[in-house]
């Protein structure tokens, strides 16, 4: 992009240089000769150097990483073909060449690949698929033949008898061929990746495993995933929760916590946090303590972390006052439901405004679930339209602030039609038109809204309470809120 803006910045003024009666033909010379010698000549050291590839020493071990217990096995498995490749060939068993990772962002897959190279006993590089796009042709193509040609230098420098090539990024260099309708070049580099990997030999000196991380299995060219290539495909889930306390005490270690520090609380409230995001947990817990001068991590700059990692570092927007009073009812509504339909839920109520939000409602997820019941569904549905609700019963107009819950809820609402539990029954929701998807979302939608306006009018005392405590105190625990919530029905 930036190189296509400086292109026509050049043209721009050659021309102008042009029209004004100068000489420009020793300057166009000039470029021309330039831009030869970069293309044909500098871009192919490039290459030769192996920039945008990474060596690194790898000094992480399997222990290092947190839960990804199936992943970590099947791997091991996989790697062992490698250590044993002696027995391997006795019996005749072709030598594995590729693995692929594939799951969220974040989960750990460069750290799988980098302990693999340590359990090997492998040279190790990586490299990210993003790097080997270029706009000159051929230049990707002759990038992933001077990868493998370094891997084998690497391993008869280190003495090793093998090196692991990590590509990350995967699905950037391997998307389905001809999908990058304008780019040739990704068709190009792929192909000579897969004629690579297919040439790998044991008895080459040196055994190259390529291991792939990518986030979108499903964006993979076919010919990648076929028997002889990536035939090994281990997946990289996010953590359940003895994954995340594992992993919490894994960037704990280094860091002085404080007696009461409970981490299984901690890996209970990040029910869907990546490694990566519960790093980052601790390590801002470790800066919440430094800003407060204190020597030891405490819970609360644990809590405080886990919510700048979910929302965004708080801000100073400073809303009106009459702002504030509908911001206070709108997250009492959501606060009041959730106590309601699922008591003890609510583990923080605040407004203050924090990344996209004005205010909200932190809830304990209920332990790692993967299946929703038809009430449960509802019952989130009634939490969200709460806010809006809310509003409406005591000031009479809702506002825009409901606008992420209605999608949430419409969402929902959407899971509830594609799981058969509307009153469509069990059906091909793609099949269905807008009209006749439509009343049947709106049903259940004013259904809900009644249900929930029922609870929110029974409460309404209890509600103006928290309401205006909230409005002194801008944030609540759990606890707290409960106190003052205490006879709702
Ligand atoms: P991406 O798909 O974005 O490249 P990734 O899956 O390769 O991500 P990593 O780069 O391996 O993720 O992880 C990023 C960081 O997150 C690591 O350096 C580490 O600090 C932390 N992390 C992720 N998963 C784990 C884990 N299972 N155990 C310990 N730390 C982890």
């Amino acid at each position: 992009m930036k190189f296509d803006i400086l292109i026509g910045l050049g043209a721009g003024i050659f021309a102008f240089l042009l029209v004004m009666g100068y000489n420009v033909l020793p300057i166009g010379l000039l470029i021309a000769v330039g831009y030869f010698f970069w293309t044909f000549v500098l871009s192919r050291q490039v290459i030769k150097n192996g920039n945008g590839v990474s060596i690194a020493t790898t000094a992480i071990d399997f222990e290092d990483i947190g839960g990804q217990s199936v992943a970590k096995k099947e791997l091991q498995e996989a790697l062992d073909f490698l250590l044993y490749s002696d027995r391997m060939k006795a019996l005749g068993i072709r030598p594995i060449k590729g693995i692929l990772l594939s799951g969220p962002t974040g989960t750990g897959k460069t750290l799988l690949a980098k302990a693999a190279a340590k359990y090997t006993n492998s040279a190790f590089l990586s490299v990210s698929g993003s790097e080997f796009v270029e706009m000159y042709a051929g230049v990707g193509a002759e990038r992933v033949r001077g990868l493998f040609k370094r891997a084998r230098e690497m391993v008869r420098k280190e003495k090793k008898t093998s090196a692991i090539i990590f590509i990350d990024e995967m699905d950037i260099l391997g998307a389905k061929r001809g999908s990058n309708v304008s780019h040739h070049e990704y068709d190009q580099t792929l192909n000579q990746l897969l004629v690579e990997m297919d040439g790998l030999k044991a008895d080459q000196g040196a055994h190259i495993l390529v291991m792939a991380a990518t986030n979108r299995p499903e964006a993979l060219d076919a010919a990648i995933l076929r028997p002889g290539r990536f035939d090994r495909q281990v997946k990289v889930d996010l953590p359940d929760k003895e994954g995340r306390i594992a992993i919490l005490k894994i960037h704990t270690k280094n860091k002085p916590l404080a007696q009461e520090v409970d981490l299984e609380e901690i890996a209970h409230e990040t029910f869907g946090f990546s490694g990566a995001h519960l790093e980052s947990v601790t390590n801002e817990a470790a800066i919440f303590a430094l800003r407060e001068n204190a020597d030891e991590i405490t819970e609360h700059h644990l809590h405080e972390a886990v919510e700048k990692v979910m929302l965004g570092e708080k801000l100073d927007r400073k809303p009106t006052e009459e702002e504030l009073q509908r911001i206070a009812i709108h997250e009492s509504g959501h606060a009041l439901l959730a106590e309601v339909v699922r008591p003890n839920s609510v583990s923080q109520i605040s407004i203050r405004s924090r990344g996209n939000a004005l205010g909200y409602v932190r809830h304990y997820p209920k332990d790692d679930l993967y299946l929703y019941t038809q009430a449960m569904l509802e019952e989130q549905i009634m939490v969200t339209l709460a806010g809006a609700l809310a509003e409406e019963q005591i000031l009479g107009t809702r506002s825009t602030g409901a606008m992420g819950d209605y999608e949430q809820a419409l969402n929902l609402v959407e899971k509830m039609l594609l799981a058969g539990m509307s009153s469509l029954g069990v059906t091909d929701v793609s099949l269905l038109s807008a009209e006749q998807r439509q009343p049947v979302t709106k049903g259940i939608l004013a259904d809900l809204e009644e249900r929930t306006m029922r609870i929110i009018e029974k409460n309404e005392q209890a509600l103006m309470q928290v309401t205006e405590i909230l409005k002194t105190e801008e944030s609540l625990s759990g606890e707290t809120l409960r106190a003052h919530l205490k006879h709702i029905a």
